[in-house]
């Protein structure tokens, strides 16, 4: 399978996927380690290797305003542009010698719609990597009436970031930190790419963002307030979810306290209507910005949107930023 995003230039490929424009000698693959140089063409001998298939809750994604209460089958694949040190999902995003099982995108979506869930979530490693298929099945995926939700670094290029979210119903994306060099030395990433995705999937989209909390990182109150105020400035209705790290891979550095959280989501709350906290336990339920009526009730994964009718508070009408079947469902009537 040939992949798209690339140009050919002094015996080199120059994949133009993601930020890192790799140069591809004859033979070799870019850093992701899924894109391979082979007789002068940019070549995916990992398309739809999947290395994972599970039908999660649409929270674990975590998405709090996208069919609150659903499930979706969940497709990973291996490999990753970036080096995060703390990576949860490693044995996939920083090898490509997990074990996969091969599978079309017919083959996808027919399960998609056998599992009774609202759609698919490209998730688990870095799906952009594998844009080709994820495009493939998305298209396909819609024209049964299904969901497409993505869940990103958003080390993406704006070119090939306009064409997924267009084809993207939902996503949440990662915002690692506001440091620039935190970015590029120990993620090998590049925050500007991740902002200019951010901003174009909230042109397309419904978007959520994340931000995993590391201690002695990206824990101070001045750089969560920079991050609550960039997302505000694009739409203060748009969902942040404040996570707590966990020792991984090869960070050691002890868990991020419940306070540490919850210190921090006050602080986002200052410019953000529905501030999230992730990996901790507690109440995490979303209430009516203008009345403060319980909206939905969330106990783990089970989820009660009594509190709402259509989009809109069922006390006070007041529209709220969430997409459910019942919203969908008038919109297309
Ligand atoms: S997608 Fe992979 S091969 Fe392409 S530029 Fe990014 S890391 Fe390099």
């Amino acid at each position: 399978m040939t992949a798209r995003f690339y140009r050919q230039q002094n015996n080199r490929i120059h994949c133009t996927l993601c930020p890192h424009n790799c140069a591809i000698r004859e033979g070799s693959s870019g850093l992701c380690g899924v894109r391979l140089n082979s007789g002068g063409e940019l070549n995916l001998p990992y398309y739809g290797g999947a290395s994972a298939l599970a039908v999660d809750p649409i929270e674990k994604k975590p998405l709090y305003h996208f069919y609150p209460g659903s499930e979706i089958l969940s497709i990973g694949f291996v490999g990753c542009p970036l080096r995060c040190p703390f990576c949860q999902n490693y044995r996939i995003s920083q090898s490509t010698s997990a074990r996969t099982r091969r599978i079309s995108p017919e083959q996808l979506v027919a399960a998609a719609r056998d599992s009774g869930s609202i759609g698919i979530a490209y998730t688990y490693n870095e799906p952009i990597i594998h844009i080709e298929f994820v495009l493939e099945s998305a298209r396909l995926a819609r024209r049964h009436g299904l969901q497409n939700v993505l869940v990103t670094s958003g080390q993406v290029n704006p070119e090939p970031a306009e064409e997924l979210f267009c084809a993207m119903d939902g996503t949440n994306i990662d915002l690692k930190s506001f440091n620039e060099q935190f970015y590029r030395r120990e993620l090998a990433g590049d925050l500007a790419s991740v902002k200019e995705a951010i901003r174009i999937a909230a042109a397309h989209c419904h978007l959520e963002i994340t931000t995993l909390v590391i201690p002695g990182k990206n824990d101070g109150s001045a750089e969560i307030e920079a991050m609550a105020r960039f997302i505000a400035d694009l739409r203060p209705t748009i969902p942040y979810h404040l996570s707590a790290y966990y020792p991984a891979y090869r960070y050691v550095t002890e868990s991020t306290s419940p306070a540490t959280i919850e210190r921090l989501a006050a602080v986002a709350r200052r410019h953000l209507a529905f501030v999230y906290s992730g990996n901790v336990s507690g109440a995490n339920h979303t209430d009516c910005p203008a009345c403060g009526r319980r909206l939905i009730e969330r106990s783990g994964y089970h989820v009660c949107s009594a509190g709402l009718a259509g989009r809109n508070c069922i006390a006070c009408g007041t529209p709220i930023a969430v997409v459910t079947a019942a919203a969908a469902d008038s919109a297309g009537g």
